[in-house]
């Protein structure tokens, strides 16, 4: 094991969101100073850092700049552009490597990957033009979701297509997309795996995780799912993490089935929304993981204490004023983050609760109850 980087150096974070926020507050409980590297002002990360360069990721100047001035790079935004990541790797080492984000920052090269390697995939191709769409539905049968290739998250940049007549009334402008079969998952889940520099990797309890209008609403740990499920499903992460020489956190996002086939969805090279319940419920964060990852430390231990839920609190909830924050401050045993940002846009993710309970759906009935008890009117 080579020696950690000393508390008291400079990390260096590339992103400005509620991600970057969690991994500064965990960087800086370890004892380490922590620059953000973000394109505006007043953000989640950005509050909570030592040291703050608000300015454009092509910016090559800026970029090699705050890369001197710091130990060791990481981010926590997958859409940093490739160059700038090229530019800091020349002063200071990027972790994980930027090949990664590379490659996961592109759907079809992403699935590209792990088809290669032989990981279980939905059926899928790349569709550029009308003709490769009908090709590549000949492949995956409808229902097929047609996703952008780049740039989609939370649902966005994906359609369903039902049938060869949607198909052919399909605008392709703004491709290049890939085609994927519609699979009957009976349930989503994701494994967070960390991995150190020497290969140990330390798994967190798989994820169950309930959307609502394609973005994560809910997630309960440990995942109702059998111990055959959850130990494929944990192994699949360590295999992923190791094929890509991984060093940080990364989460796989997979499909069961009901047969108990499970499918990969897709990665994210950085700590989960899935997640979030490790900063309360877990004996190491998440974060806390991405910390110890990309300063040589030995991982720490993901062990889960006690059963939990997570609740997202999109900005829809302030819809009709502030929500109630006594009233769910009452309820002494959740835990309430917030992010810092001051619009709460519909959709946004301005924040998350986390409750405890004897067992995974007590806990779901106690986080939900808490964020019901947020709403205004109620
Ligand atoms: P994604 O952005 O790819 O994670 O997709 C967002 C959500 O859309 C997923 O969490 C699923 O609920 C749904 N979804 C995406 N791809 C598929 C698929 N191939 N089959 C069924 N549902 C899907």
């Amino acid at each position: 094991m080579s020696r950690v980087l000393a508390p008291g150096s400079r990390i260096g974070l590339m992103g400005g969101g509620q991600l970057g926020r969690m991994f500064i507050l965990a960087a800086r409980s370890m004892g380490y100073r922590v620059n953000v590297f973000v394109p505006e002002h007043d953000s989640p990360a950005g509050q909570v850092a030592d040291e703050e360069t608000t300015r454009d990721y092509l910016d090559e100047e800026a970029v090699r700049a705050f890369a001197r001035g710091v130990d060791v790079l990481t981010f926590e935004f997958e859409n940093i552009p490739r160059q700038t990541l090229q530019w800091a790797a020349e002063h200071a080492e990027v972790r994980p490597r930027g090949e990664i984000l590379h490659i996961t920052q592109n759907r079809a090269r992403e699935k590209e990957f792990l088809a290669a390697a032989g990981f279980p995939l939905p059926a899928w191709a790349k569709v550029a033009t009308a003709e490769d769409l009908s090709a590549a539905a000949l492949l995956t049968g409808y229902p097929a979701i047609l996703k952008t290739a780049s740039f989609g998250y939370d649902g966005k940049g994906q359609r369903r297509l039902e049938s060869a007549k949607d198909a052919m009334q399909c605008d392709l402008s703004g491709g290049p997309f890939v085609l994927e079969a519609q699979v009957p998952f009976v349930m989503e889940v994701s494994v967070i795996v960390g991995r150190g520099m020497d290969g140990q990797t330390a798994c967190y309890p798989v994820c169950e995780n309930m959307h609502r209008n394609h973005i994560l609403d809910t997630t309960v740990v440990p995942a109702r799912v059998s111990p055959d499920v959850a130990g494929r499903a944990e192994q699949l992460a360590r295999a992923i993490a190791a094929s890509l020489d991984f060093v940080g956190v990364l989460a796989v996002e997979m499909f069961l089935l009901p047969d108990g086939t499970l499918l990969v969805n897709e990665l994210a090279p950085r700590p989960h929304n899935s997640g979030h319940f490790s900063i309360d419920a877990c004996v190491t964060s998440q974060f806390e993981q991405q910390v110890r990852a990309v300063g040589t430390w030995p991982l720490g231990s993901p062990e889960l204490l006690l059963p939990c839920a997570m609740a997202n609190l999109l900005g829809d909830l302030w819809a009709e004023g502030e929500p109630r924050w006594a009233a769910a401050a009452a309820l002494g045993d959740v835990k309430i983050h917030l992010y810092g940002k001051a619009e709460p846009r519909a959709g946004r993710k301005m924040g998350h609760l986390t409750a405890f309970g004897s067992s995974p759906e007590t806990a779901l009935a106690r986080v939900v109850a808490a964020r019901d008890a947020l709403r205004v009117g109620r």
